[in-house]
């Protein structure tokens, strides 16, 4: 059933799982395990639709690179989802077997464990069976590149598509503002023993339950760890941990512009790195879209220049060539867009503020900076497909000299993809999370969301997260044993 905390203060005196987050992570997470019988407790901040009082919790600030992380992240029911694109593509086998050429650890887990939640998190986004990810129009398969395969999801909103299951699953109490304001860890237990939750006018409360579940997106889950001072005082998190750190994102760099030569087509073509590629580079895996400018437009010399010949039509006895050259425009020119994968790096990270937000939680800053490693992966992709494009025949690029010269600064844009932050490892040597993502150091403590990605590859992160979402449900029934009557 769907409440609404703040007026509805109606929480049992306790669950076997509590999970704070409403969106695909949290969404997901809450109707397996209440399909599968326990007490669950889904803690949403937002409401059903968007507010200023809700998304200001979201305001961060930025040094380094700019993340725009409070305008992209939505915070309501559903979460990032109310406005996500579908795009997506799993990660691949050698995502868990090739680590990151930097000083840390990758995936401590085998492909396959990723492998056998696919079809179940497929068809949470209304990707049908067996569909095969397809590949997309692209003319340089080789040793460098492969098509890119990806699916397109509807793209499917959390909250409508799941508003009755969250309404009528048996067991499952889901709050609407109802915002997580701190963990509160037992030393003695090495437990979470409650979490404090919010409603706008400050109501305070405490949830208790067996297990806890953070789903808030890379950067609160993060923030919700840094900010809980008895998991400071406990030594579970600590300002030279991994808390927050490796912020990664699915760098968007302008490569360049490319022309066509005449006959190639004008279909947009999506390129994927290939494995040899990467290993002979020691790089990141990356997309490269190739688009067509659809309307090529004209501005500063040129523009006066047709807007000369456009006045003259009148005057002169050769409307129809001039009109020709007033209304010419290069044709064959495009652009070259990427998704590119960023190496985890300590010194991308998000560190706490002393000023709070207006629920007492204090505020993060999220510097977000490109390592070396990240500027080689751009300069290789850039270069060889820039070489691919001439030794098809399919045309010529020109790259921003930014690209191949590593020494000047590089535009990036992100694509609001945070992983990372809680990342996943065998010991808290380098990370947050263990393989079953639970926290080091905590025994009921769990995350989901990119968050605890290890390495981010270059596929997009929603359908990976359901997959170790929907593995994280079953690793909890199976720990919780059997249930009870109804409920354990
Ligand atoms: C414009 C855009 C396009 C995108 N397109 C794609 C795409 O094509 N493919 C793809 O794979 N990914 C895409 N993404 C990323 C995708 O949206 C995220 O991967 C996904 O939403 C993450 O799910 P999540 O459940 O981990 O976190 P979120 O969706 O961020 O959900 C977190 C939830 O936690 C709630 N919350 C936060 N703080 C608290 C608190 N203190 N207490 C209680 N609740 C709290 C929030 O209100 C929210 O409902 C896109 C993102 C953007 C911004």
């Amino acid at each position: 059933m769907i409440k609404d905390y703040q007026s509805q203060k109606e929480l049992r005196d306790h669950y076997d799982v509590c999970i704070i987050g409403g969106g695909p992570a949290g969404i997901t997470l809450a109707l397996r395990l209440a399909g599968n019988g326990r007490r669950v407790v889904l803690v949403e901040g937002g409401g059903h639709e968007y507010s200023p009082a809700s998304q200001n919790l979201y305001k961060v600030s930025s040094s380094g690179l700019e993340v725009y992380a409070e305008e992209t992240r939505l915070r309501f029911l559903g979460g990032t989802s109310n406005h996500w694109a579908g795009r997506c593509r799993p990660f691949e086998p050698s995502d868990f077997t090739v680590g990151p050429p930097v000083r840390l650890p990758g995936w401590p887990i085998a492909y396959s464990e990723m492998e056998r939640n696919l079809p179940a998190a497929m068809d949470i986004v209304d990707l049908p069976p067996l569909s095969g990810f397809k590949a997309i129009n692209a003319t340089l398969d080789g040793v460098e590149f492969e098509a890119d395969r990806f699916l397109l999801s509807p793209p499917t909103r959390f909250a409508q598509k799941y508003a009755k299951e969250l309404n009528e699953t048996e067991g499952l109490d889901v709050f609407i503002n109802c915002n997580c304001v701190d963990l509160e860890f037992d030393s003695k237990t090495g437990s979470i023993a409650t979490v404090v939750v919010s409603d706008y006018e400050l109501h305070r409360e405490r949830v208790t339950a067996k297990q806890f579940i953070l789903a808030t997106g890379a950067i609160e889950n993060a923030r919700q760890l840094l900010n809980s001072e008895s998991l400071a005082a406990g030594g579970i998190v600590s300002k030279d941990g991994y808390a927050g750190r490796c912020f990664m994102e699915h760098l968007n760099v302008d490569l360049g512009t490319f022309i066509l030569k005449d006959g190639q087509g004008t279909d947009a073509r999506q390129y994927f790195t290939t494995d040899a590629f990467v290993m002979e580079h020691r790089s990141g895996k990356g997309n490269v879209t190739a688009s067509l400018v659809a309307e090529v437009k004209s501005y500063g010399r040129m523009a006066a220049i047709k807007s000369f010949f456009e006045n003259l039509v009148c005057e002169v006895g050769a409307a129809h060539k001039i009109e020709f050259i007033a209304k010419f425009n290069c044709p064959g020119d495009g652009v070259l867009g990427t998704l590119i994968e960023q190496f985890p790096n300590p010194n991308s990270r998000l560190s706490l503020l002393d000023e709070r937000d207006a629920l007492g939680m204090r505020k993060v800053n999220v510097h977000w900076e490109l390592s070396p490693e990240d500027r080689n992966t751009i300069k290789s992709i850039g270069l060889e497909v820039a070489k691919c494009f001439a030794d098809t025949g399919l045309g010529f690029v020109k790259l921003e000299e930014c690209v191949y010269d590593v020494d000047l600064r590089l535009k990036v844009n992100p694509h609001a993809h945070h992983m990372g932050t809680t990342r996943m490892s065998t010991s808290p040597e380098f990370g947050v999370v263990d393989e079953n993502c639970k926290v080091f150091g905590v025994e009921n403590l769990y995350v989901a969301g990119s968050s605890v990605f290890a390495t981010g590859g270059a596929c997009n992160p929603t359908m990976p997260l359901l997959q170790l979402a929907l593995r994280l449900a079953d690793y909890l029934n199976h720990q919780m044993g059997p249930v009870v009557g109804r409920y354990s």
